[in-house]
C-alpha cells in the first residue's frame, strides 16, 4: 500500500516542469499521509518529510529528469538513511560462548528466529545450540526441539517454570558441549505485562546475554515499534529483528524502530522456513518499500549523464579550438566521479581512450590538478608555449619534475587531438559514441 501510495505522490510530480518549494511541499504532504496509512510513527514521519523537503531544496536538478524521478531518488535515499547504517554484525566473545537471548510478544516469531538464526550461525562457521526458556506454553519446548532437530542443533530442555533455572542450567550445558553460542528462546505474551517484563529482565540479569535482540513482527506495524520502545525502556536492547516482511507489510515498522529506539535492525525474517533469515540492508529496505528500485537505478544514471551535457560543452570548445587544461583537468574529475571506465570511454572519448588503462585516482588527479594550476593562463589554454625553461617553472612551481609536466602535455594533446577527430565526425561523432 506503501508503495501504491509512494507511486501515485511521484506520479503527480513527474508531470511538472521542475522541482519547486510549493511542489515539493504539495508531495511531501501525500508522502506523510501514506507515512502515516503504513503504520510510520508519526514524528518519525514528519521528521523524515522534513529531511526529504531539505533534500530536494538543495537538489541541482537534472534538466533531462522527470521531477518525479528525482523525487524518487531523494525519498530513497533519505529512507536509507532514516534505517540505516548497515549494522549486521553479530558480536561474538571470546573465550565462549557468546549468550544471545531473544525477546518479544508472542507471536512475533522468537522461537522460528532462533532456529534461523542458529542455521545462519552454522553457516558463519560457528558451532550454536539452543535453550527452551519459553515455559509458559506447552508446546513451546516441543516446537524448538523439533525446529533443532530440522537443522541439527541441540536443544536444552527442562521441565520446570523457572525460567532463570532453565536459562543458567542451559549455558552450564552449553560450555559443558563445547558450543561457542547459546542462543536463548524466551517466552513472550500477548501484550505487554508485567509479568512478562519482569521474567525476561530477571533471566537477562541473571545469564547477562553479549546480545539481546528484540524480534518484532512487522504486520503489526505501530504496535511492533510502540512494544520495541517499551522492551528497550527495560531491556539493554542491541538490536531488532523484524519478522515476517514477506507478508502485505511494506515496512511501516522498519521505517520507525530505528528512530524510535535508536537500535539497528539487524536481521529480518522473510518466510516460514529455516533459511529465510536475511542480514538488514537499509538501502535494500528503501528500494523495496518504495517498490520501484529500477527507478532509482535510472535516475542514478541519468544524473552521470549531466556529464553528457559538458560533454557536448566540450565538442563545441573542441571545435573552436578552445579546449584547455582547465577543460581537461575537468574532464578527469568528471571521469573519476563516474567510476566505471567503460562508460566513460563513451562519454569522452578523447580523454576516455588516451587514458583508458590508467587509474585514476585522488592521487593522480591531484598531481595533475597541481601541475595545471602552476601554470598561466595562456599555457593552460595553449600547450604550444610551455617551452622546456618554462616546463622547469612549472615543475618548481608544483614540486614536480620537469619530466612529469611534459608528460601531462603530451596525454593533454594527445586526448586534445583524438577528440577534435571525434567532435568533427570522424568517427561517427561524438554523439554518436555517447548514444552508442
Ligand atoms: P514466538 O511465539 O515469538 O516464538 O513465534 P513463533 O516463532 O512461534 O512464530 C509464530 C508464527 O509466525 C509461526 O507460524 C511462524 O511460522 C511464523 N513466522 C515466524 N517468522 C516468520 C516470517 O519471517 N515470515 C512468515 N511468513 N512467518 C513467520
Ligand atoms: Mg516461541
Amino acid at each position: 500500500a506503501l508503495t501504491q501510495k509512494f507511486n501515485s505522490v511521484f506520479k503527480s510530480l513527474s508531470g511538472k516542469g521542475k522541482i519547486t518549494e510549493a511542489n515539493v511541499k504539495e508531495a511531501m504532504r501525500e508522502v506523510r499521509k501514506a507515512l502515516l496509512e503504513a503504520d510510520v510513527n508519526y514524528k518519525v514521519a514528519k521528521q523524515f518529510c522534513k529531511d526529504v523537503q531539505e533534500a530536494a531544496m538543495g537538489q541541482e536538478v537534472v534538466k533531462s529528469l522527470h521531477p518525479g524521478q528525482v523525487m524518487v531518488k531523494i525519498v530513497n535515499d533519505e529512507l536509507t538513511k532514516l534505517m540505516g547504517p548497515v549494522d549486521t554484525q553479530v558480536y561474538f566473545v571470546s573465550p565462549g560462548p557468546t549468550i544471545i537471548m531473544l525477546a518479544g510478544l508472542q507471536g512475533c516469531g522468537k522461537t522460528t528466529t532462533a532456529a534461523k538464526l542458529a542455521k545462519y550461525l552454522i553457516s558463519k562457521g560457528k558451532k550454536p545450540m539452543m535453550i527452551a526458556d519459553d515455559l509458559q506454553r506447552p508446546a513451546a519446548i516441543d516446537q524448538l526441539v523439533t525446529l533443532g532437530e530440522q537443522i541439527d542443533v541441540e536443544v536444552y530442555t527442562e521441565d520446570t517454570k523457572d525460567a532463570v533455572r532453565v536459562a543458567k542450567n542451559g549455558i552450564k550445558r552449553c560450555k559443558q558441549g563445547g558450543y561457542d553460542v547459546a542462543i536463548l528462546d524466551t517466552a513472550g505474551r500477548l501484550h505487554i505485562d508485567e509479568e512478562m517484563m519482569g521474567e525476561v529482565s530477571d533471566v537477562a540479569k541473571a545469564v547477562t546475554p553479549h546480545q539481546i535482540y528484540l524480534v518484532c513482527d512487522a504486520m503489526i506495524g505501530q504496535d511492533a515499534v510502540t512494544s520495541a520502545k517499551e522492551f528497550n525502556d527495560r531491556l539493554e536492547l542491541d538490536g531488532v529483528i523484524l519478522t515476517k516482511l514477506d507478508g502485505d507489510a511494506r515496512g511501516g515498522a522498519a521505517l520507525s524502530v530505528k528512530a524510535v529506539t535508536g537500535k539497528p535492525i539487524k536481521f529480518i525474517g522473510v518466510g516460514e522456513k529455516l533459511d529465510k533469515i536475511e542480514e538488514f540492508h537499509p538501502d535494500r529496505m528503501a528500494s523495496r518499500i518504495l517498490g520501484m528500485g529500477d527507478v532509482v537505478t535510472l535516475v542514478e544514471k541519468a544524473q552521470e549523464q549531466y556529464d553528457e551535457e559538458e560533454a557536448k560543452k566540450m565538442q563545441t570548445k573542441m571545435q573552436k579550438g578552445t579546449f584547455g587544461f582547465d577543460d581537461f583537468l575537468k574532464q578527469m574529475k568528471a571521469m573519476k566521479k563516474m567510476g566505471g571506465m567503460s562508460s566513460m570511454l563513451k562519454l569522452l572519448p578523447g580523454v576516455g581512450q588516451q587514458l583508458g588503462n590508467m587509474d585514476i585516482d585522488d592521487g593522480e588527479i591531484g598531481k595533475m590538478e597541481g601541475i595545471i594550476h602552476s601554470m598561466t593562463e595562456e599555457e593552460r589554454r595553449d600547450p604550444e608555449t610551455i617551452s622546456a625553461s618554462r616546463r622547469r617553472r612549472i615543475a618548481r612551481g608544483c614540486g614536480r619534475t620537469p619530466n612529469e609536466v611534459a608528460s601531462l602535455v603530451k596525454t593533454f594533446k594527445r586526448s586534445r587531438d583524438m577528440m577534435k577527430v571525434v567532435s568533427s565526425g570522424g568517427m561517427g561523432g561524438l554523439k554518436g559514441l555517447m548514444s552508442g
